[in-house]
């Protein structure tokens, strides 16, 4: 069966709740598209407004990282439990911007991955490289290397339902997009690696976005590759922009 592409904006730490909701009125008629997932990932405290102002719509809203702890004294986090209660559907976990400026590894995205998984969210598991891994040639081993940790103890069933962003660190916020030829062949890298870890099935049915200075000029290229399943967006999913990547 055909994967249905995904196609998720990542808002980072951008606008606040009233800032929000005027965003939403503005993109809910451009992404109009019943043939791809479309998924807004916003800051926690958008997330409330957000659902309410989407309800209705074709967009599903997903958070940018929780907590792999259930609840407790864990001051400022976010449980995956809060966000099933308010409406969330996905979780971008292990973006590049959380390992480097939180110090977060595989192990602990790994715990979150599988926390996801137990409360019925979608995990968005960011992985790439940088400029230098590319340089030194072992980009492909690094990106394994994160997929293989990320996924422990993820059951063949779940990792079906998975959504795997790659995201090379040196292109992302850089308007320097990797080519098509870079993206797929490292997508087609994980996919290969998915179905090591697990089989052929499991491999055909995981999502794989490709992610870093995606939009709407060269989404239409990215996406028709065989192993890209849709784009992981930042910058260009707060404008207009993100209209023509949803209907590239
Ligand atoms: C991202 O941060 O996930 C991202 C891909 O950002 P940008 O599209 O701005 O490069």
């Amino acid at each position: 069966m055909a994967r249905k592409k995904i196609i998720a904006g990542n808002w980072k730490m951008n606008k606040t709740p009233s800032e929000a909701v005027e965003l939403c009125k503005e993109l809910i008629p451009l992404v109009k598209n019943d043939d791809v997932d479309v998924v807004f990932c916003v800051p926690a405290i958008d997330i409330i407004p957000v659902i309410d102002a989407v309800k209705g719509t074709n967009i599903q809203v997903g958070a940018e990282d929780m907590s792999f702890e259930d609840k407790g004294a864990f001051t400022g986090q976010i449980s995956a439990a809060m966000l099933v209660d308010a409406g969330v559907k996905y979780v971008i976990l292990g973006h590049s911007e959380r390992r480097e400026y939180n110090h977060e590894t595989s192990e602990e995205i790994n715990k979150k991955v599988l926390k996801a998984f137990e409360n019925g969210l979608t995990p968005i598991m960011c992985c790439g490289e940088t400029l230098a891994q590319r340089e030194q040639g072992i980009t492909l081993d690094w990106i394994r290397q994160q997929v293989k940790v990320g996924f422990q103890n993820v059951t063949a069933d779940q990792a079906k339902q998975a959504v795997i962003a790659y995201e090379p660190i040196w292109a992302i916020g850089t308007g320097k997009t990797a080519t098509t030829e870079q993206a797929e062949e490292v997508c087609k890298g994980i996919r290969e690696c998915i179905a090591e870890i697990y089989d052929d099935a499991t491999a055909a049915a995981i999502r794989i976005q490709y992610g870093g200075s995606v939009n709407g000029g060269n989404a239409a290229e990215l996406f028709a590759q065989a192993d890209i399943d849709g784009g992981l967006v930042g910058g260009a999913s707060l404008k207009a922009d993100f209209g023509k990547i949803v209907n590239y």
